[in-house]
């Protein structure tokens, strides 16, 4: 689950993380009435949405007037925001963040993740914070600069003063920056969340360190005893059809592609896509059925497809274990006939009661393309697509 960068500053700041002083809003009068209360003379008016890359986007603006927070929040509420996190569609701006202005005077980045690997929890940094840091990763990877940490030992003080000296942090801020590190790390660990970003983490001229921006990721499956958390879930930002598949236990995830694909199994949903790809096209989601697909699942499974305005063909592959081809072929069949499919159906099914499922398939009267392994089904749907 993501929630929003003010969502995230309002925890930071209960873990005592420093985050500038600010509030959410949804329009224009409030806009200026926050920045009025929060006094000073420069605000940052920011874009709310689940993606970052705002700044270069447009959706981040430093205002030096109550005019130009007026001028700056007309402008960003309400755009279609295209960042290289959102997609070509870009995400529209429904709410905004206005916080006061700090005078920065070096931007750092910080992020901690699970390394499934060493299973550990790893923070990672770097003094090139602010700009792109996929970048930074990939043309200077020594810039980024790593610790793993065991979890049932926590953050220890020298992993966290190493790391903070090796992005460059000055020696009279490392105490504070070690105090902040640690207290990152336990809001990390206490809320189960699955990333936190902080780019900027930023020294300011006075000297102190600030996190200017917030990012955080959730794992959902802790969410039952994250109540505070599973309330800032917000649904404007998901997908629809997403939200959709979660309402019938349909693992769905939306692609850019036009082969829409049903499998069971998230591996071999992911190995279908591989093959796909392989034979040149792109998959439109990924969908995982799961192990008890019913007709009616299958049924909603084709619904959610079928709304992609992409869609070209569709693609099922099922192994049949405890799930069996036959139940499943009764759930294609009746699903393509109640949903009216109008694309090209290439079904592969391997497993028990096979030749039961494809019988079933063959005398359904629909034109449905069997195919007998990985390779020909994807074959035969990328040349369904093709004509
Ligand atoms: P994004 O990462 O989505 O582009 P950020 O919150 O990181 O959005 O903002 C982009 C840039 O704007 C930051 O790198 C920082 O330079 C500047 N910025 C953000 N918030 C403030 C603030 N409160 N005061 C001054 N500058 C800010
Ligand atoms: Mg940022």
């Amino acid at each position: 689950m993501k929630i929003h960068e003010h969502q995230a500053k309002q925890i930071l700041d209960k873990f005592d993380v420093p985050v500038p002083r600010g509030q959410e809003c949804f329009s224009i009068d409030e806009a200026v009435a926050i920045a009025q209360k929060l006094g000073g003379s420069v605000w940052v008016v920011k874009a709310q949405i689940h993606a970052g890359g705002r700044g270069k986007g447009g959706g981040v603006k430093v205002a030096r007037s109550i005019e130009d927070v007026k001028n700056f929040s007309k402008q960003i509420l309400g755009m279609q925001l295209k960042t290289h996190q959102t997609g070509p569609s870009g995400q529209k701006v429904g709410r905004l963040l206005v916080e006061e202005g700090v005078e920065i005077a070096q931007e750092y980045y910080l992020g901690i993740v699970v390394d499934r690997v060493t299973q550990k929890v790893c923070i990672m940094g770097s003094s090139e914070g602010g700009m792109e840091i996929e970048k930074v990763a990939e043309e200077s990877p020594d810039k980024i600069h790593k610790v793993f940490i065991d979890p049932s030992q926590g953050l220890e003080q020298a992993q966290g003063l190493e790391l903070l000296e090796n992005i460059g942090i000055p020696k009279e801020a490392l105490p504070e920056g070690e105090k902040i590190l640690q207290n990152l790390y336990q809001c990390y660990w206490a809320c189960d969340a699955s990333l936190t970003e902080i780019n900027p983490l930023v020294l300011t001229k006075n000297g102190t360190i600030i996190a200017l921006d917030a990012k955080m990721n959730f794992d959902d499956n802790a969410m039952g005893r994250q109540e505070v958390i599973k309330n800032m879930r917000d649904l404007a930002e998901e997908d629809q059809a997403e939200i959709e598949a979660s309402k019938h236990d349909l693992s769905y995830i939306a692609l850019d592609g036009n082969i829409g694909c049903l499998v069971n199994g998230a591996g071999l949903a992911m190995a279908t896509m591989d093959t796909i790809k392989l034979f040149g096209a792109e998959p439109a989601n990924f969908l995982d059925v799961g192990g008890g697909a019913t007709p009616e699942k299958v049924t909603e499974a084709f619904k959610l497809m079928l709304k992609n305005p992409n869609l070209k063909a569709i693609l099922v592959n099922i192994f049949g274990g405890i799930m069996q081809c036959d139940v499943i072929a009764s759930g294609v069949v009746v699903a393509a006939k109640q949903v009216d499919l109008s694309v090209p159906l290439v079904v592969r099914m391997k497993g028990t009661n096979e030749d039961l499922g494809k019988q079933i398939l063959a005398d359904s009267g629909l034109p449905i393309i069997s195919a007998d392994n990985m390779s020909d089904a994807a074959q035969k749907v990328v040349h369904a697509i093709r004509g």
